[in-house]
Order: C-alpha cells, then sequence, then structure tokens
C-alpha cells in the first residue's frame, strides 16, 4: 500500500484506452526506472530482469506513438539537483554560516507531502528541482511539443510509474497550465500489468522495440534512481567531478549502498569529505528529520524515499511473495543496468546536454528555474 495514506488513487486505465482510441490525439509516454525491472514478473521473468524493450513494444501495441523514458529526465533532474549541491557546498565549505544544508533529494512526492504537513519550518531545505517524472512532462510539453509543431493540449502526456503517489503529484496544480496538465495522468506498473494482459499482449513472447528519442537516452546515473541510495549517489558522481575537476576511478559508491533503513555514510573523494544521510520509510525520514533539527546529526545532502528499498518497493509495483529478496533483485537489476552502460554519469548524457544547448544556457540558468524548478507548500493535515 501507498505510504502516504491520504492519497486516494484513482485508476486510469480506461481513460488511457480511450485516450488511445481518439484519432488526432497524440499519446506519448514515459516510464519510471523501477517499472523495467518488475513488470516482467508477471509474466514469468526473474525479479530484476530488465523488459524495457519489450514494455516499447507492448505500448506501441496498443497504440502509444511515442514511447519515451523517466530516466533520461532523472538526468536532467542530476544536472540541476547536482548543481545546486555543488553551490551550497562550496558556500558552505567557505565558511557561509547562512547556507541551508543538508539539501535533500525532491523526487519522491509522499515524503514532500509529507515534510509539507509535517515540517513546514525545513521547506527551504529541499532541492527545489523538480521530480524526474515532472521534469520530463513539462520539457515534452513546451520543448519537444514546440519542435513537433503540437500544442499542449494536442499531447496526452502519460506516466508509467512504481508508484500510486506519482497520481497525487501529477495532479498539484503548480504542476499545470491552467487545466492543462504536465502529466496527464499516470498508469501504476500493475495497472499496466492488467492493460497488456487485457490485451492479450504478453511480454514473454512480443519482440523487443527500442525506446523513443531524444526523450529516451539515458545513463547508469538515471536508471539507478529507482532503488535506496541511488539519487543520492548518482547526485555525487556528477558533484564531486564538477568540484574536484577529478574523475574518479569507482563510481559504484558502496559507501552509499545497503538495505538498512536508516543510514548515515561518508563519503570521501581527495579533500572532499562528505556525510550522508539515507532512509527509506516516512518513520525512518521523520528520525532523521528530528535529529537534524536537534542538532543530533549533520549531514551536507540526505536521500529520502517513502517506500522500503526506494521505487522498486512502490506501492504500484506487481505484488511479491518473498518481498525483500525480490526488491533486492529488482534493485540489483537496476545496477547490473547501470554497470552495462557505457555513459554513467548524468553530465555526459549528449541528449541533455543538447537541452541545454538549445534552450536552457546551463543548470540553475533563469530558463532552468522557469521550467525545471518548483515550490513547496506548507500543508495543514485533513482530519479523517
Ligand atoms: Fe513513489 Fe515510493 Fe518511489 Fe516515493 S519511493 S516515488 S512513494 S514509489
Amino acid at each position: 500500500a501507498c505510504p502516504v495514506n491520504a492519497i486516494t488513487a484513482g485508476d486510469n486505465t480506461f481513460k488511457f484506452l480511450r485516450d488511445l482510441a481518439t484519432p488526432n490525439k497524440v499519446v506519448i509516454t514515459q516510464m519510471a526506472p523501477a517499472v523495467r525491472v518488475a513488470i516482467g514478473e508477471a509474466f514469468g521473468f526473474e525479479p530484476g530482469t530488465n523488459v524495457e524493450n519489450k514494455i516499447a513494444a507492448g505500448l506501441r501495441k496498443l497504440g502509444v506513438e511515442y514511447v519515451f523514458d523517466t530516466t533520461w529526465a532523472a538526468d536532467l533532474t542530476i544536472m540541476e539537483e547536482a548543481a545546486e549541491l555543488q553551490e551550497r557546498l562550496e558556500k558552505h565549505l567557505a565558511g557561509d554560516k547562512d547556507v541551508k544544508l543538508p539539501i535533500l533529494t525532491s523526487c519522491c512526492p509522499a515524503w514532500v507531502k509529507f515534510i509539507e504537513q509535517n515540517y513546514g519550518d525545513m521547506l527551504d531545505v529541499p532541492s527545489s528541482a523538480k521530480s524526474p517524472m515532472q521534469m520530463f512532462a513539462t520539457v515534452a510539453k513546451d520543448l519537444w511539443g514546440r519542435e513537433h509543431g503540437l500544442e499542449r493540449d494536442q499531447i496526452t502526456s502519460v506516466a508509467i510509474m512504481p508508484c500510486i503517489a506519482k497520481k497525487y503529484e501529477a495532479s498539484r496544480p503548480e504542476f499545470s497550465r491552467g487545466l492543462n496538465y504536465d502529466v496527464d495522468y499516470v498508469i501504476t506498473t500493475a495497472e499496466l500489468v492488467k492493460i497488456f494482459k487485457d490485451s492479450g499482449i504478453d511480454l514473454s513472447t512480443i519482440e523487443d522495440e527500442p525506446i523513443d528519442q531524444v526523450l529516451g537516452e539515458y545513463t547508469g546515473a538515471g536508471v539507478i534512481f529507482g532503488r535506496t541510495g541511488g539519487v543520492i549517489e548518482a547526485a555525487t558522481r556528477t558533484a564531486v567531478e564538477k568540484m574536484t575537476g577529478k574523475r574518479v576511478d569507482n563510481i559504484e559508491f558502496e559507501q552509499l549502498r545497503g538495505w538498512d533503513s536508516f543510514r548515515a555514510c561518508e563519503l570521501e573523494v581527495g579533500d572532499l569529505k562528505l556525510r550522508i544521510g539515507i532512509t527509506y520509510g516516512l518513520k525512518e525520514a521523520g528520525k532523521m528529520l528530528d535529529k537534524i533539527k536537534e542538532g543530533e546529526e549533520f549531514f551536507h545532502a540526505i536521500e529520502i524515499m517513502a517506500c522500503t528499498y526506494g521505487c522498486v518497493g512502490g506501492g504500484g509495483q506487481p505484488k511479491a511473495r518473498k518481498r525483500n529478496e525480490v526488491l533486492q533483485k529488482r534493485a540489483e537489476g537496476l545496477n547490473s543496468i547501470d554497470r552495462s552502460l557505457p555513459i554513467r554519469r548524468s553530465y555526459e548524457n549528449p541528449a541533455v546536454l543538447a537541452i541545454y544547448d538549445k534552450y536552457l544556457d546551463h543548470p540553475l540558468s533563469h530558463k532552468a528555474h522557469e521550467l525545471l524548478h518548483t515550490k513547496y507548500f506548507v500543508k495543514v493535515k485533513k482530519n479523517k
């Protein structure tokens, strides 16, 4: 179940099928990193098997016009988050007492809602970078759409997510222009399994097809977003190399890896020493934020994900019997995709660099702020 019980999840299966059958609607999809290593379980694959090219084939068979990948936008998120981390760290190391640390990664909507409801006095610590899902959708509707002669309302932007909380995130008013939302709606992994099965699409027999470019090219850093510690590992891969000006030989930061739900890690690269906190589960997140608030712990950066082991354990993923074992296999599946890729640092993703060249200039530019950043709001918990 979703860890944020205030979130009500609408099933958009019918809407999706109706939109696919409507002439003149350009339906585009994005899929989160964790989806590709879990959906195969429903079709007889081992947990952790990467079936992204089978998902692409299945979605095209359903009638999706462009099959893109959220992982591309995970790299874009890292460009912005790592630049923010670097900016705050450099000020901190120069002795600026006003700089806010730790910086918090902000791609999990369940914990964003949690901090808005419970730690209203700490809203200036999360990175203002939008989540990969929201960055993808903004770029798709505002930049890619324009290049293809499409107005925002001609594009139906569907996100396939491991997550029920993403349905809530997509509906936040700050991610819309009037009634036109950047993400029109979210389909969970489990809902997509049902759609495929009801449509006679079997991922175990379908031929692989590639993901569409340019919003599909991703690096190893982007794909590890789907497991605990992955977002902060991806961010530090970029930030430490940018800060030190040196290439790190081993970018698999073992110090940041593990399965414990509360991890305090030390990362040392040359002269740079970072203390990083990683948690999953909102109870542990609360403990970590309390310790920071009370001055019992100091971290330069923290990652909080609401679900067990991160998005691989999301509430929208297929249910698993030996849960922890299966979730670890999914997470290892993401690590193995990372290891197999020629590019493993977000700042080397050519498709992301092209967006900066063409439209955004550089991370944290005025244009990047306008399109890729957001704000957080103090929220009052509703009594049930
Ligand atoms: Fe969604 Fe869970 Fe991932 Fe958070 S950790 S984004 S709630 S799947």
